[in-house]
């Protein structure tokens, strides 16, 4: 988590990794700021950030029904065919009595990306149309921290690797459920990469400050 400490006249930060002061000049679209001692990027101010989290959490938002709802893989083995959701699979798995993997995975995958998305979406929706909320800073916080959570390559990596396998004894058609989800990998990918964590901090300190002095 990165805290901006006084957000109108110095500019001192304390490293969220080993928590040395720093004062440094606002970066500019393109710099990276390093932590001088440990190393840790600080900031890396990207354009249009707010826009980019908020039209990005809308397609995430969307893309989580047919993703969760969409069977994923069709097999089908001796004239018998079976389709496997995201949901299916995390079953299939508490079936078996894997219930610690099964609920890893459905943290991972399903859990975090969705709650991962619509805390996207609510500070950015309330960024974008300078509305204050006084849960923005909590959730700011959550998503920083989810975002080390949402998992959803990995849950691909088993796909890819049950199809390889599965190939050579089944016939394996691939629904909208899988691309729904790889779409939604993309989506998640997108907003970590997009998201200027520093703008949104000091943009939610502009809010609260506004909205104190008119409370
Ligand atoms: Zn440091």
């Amino acid at each position: 988590m990165f805290v901006t400490n006084d957000l109108n006249s110095t500019n001192y930060d304390a490293c969220p990794e080993c928590d040395l002061l720093i004062n440094h000049a606002h970066p500019t679209i393109g710099d990276k700021v390093h932590c001088p001692r440990c190393g840790f990027l600080l900031a890396r101010p990207r354009k249009q950030s707010i826009e980019h989290t908020f039209s990005l959490s809308i397609a995430g938002l969307i893309l989580i029904f047919p993703a969760n709802l969409l069977p994923m893989i069709g097999i089908e083995v001796m004239g018998e065919s079976t389709n496997g959701l995201l949901f299916s699979g995390v079953m299939a798995l508490f079936s078996k009595t894997m219930w610690p993997v099964a609920i890893v995975v459905f943290l991972a995958s399903i859990l975090f990306p969705l709650v991962h998305i619509l805390l996207s979406f609510l500070i950015s929706g309330h960024l974008y149309f300078n509305r204050s909320c006084r849960y923005l800073a909590s959730w700011m916080c959550w998503m920083q921290h989810l975002d080390e959570w949402v998992m959803l390559e990995v849950y691909m990596l088993g796909i890819i690797v049950a199809c390889v396998k599965l190939m050579a004894m089944a016939e394996i058609k691939f629904g909208w459920g899988l691309y729904a989800f790889i779409a939604l990998l993309i989506i998640t990918g997108m907003l970590t990469s997009k998201l200027d964590t520093e703008l949104f901090w000091h943009r939610i300190g502009k809010l609260r400050k506004e909205h104190y002095h008119e409370s």
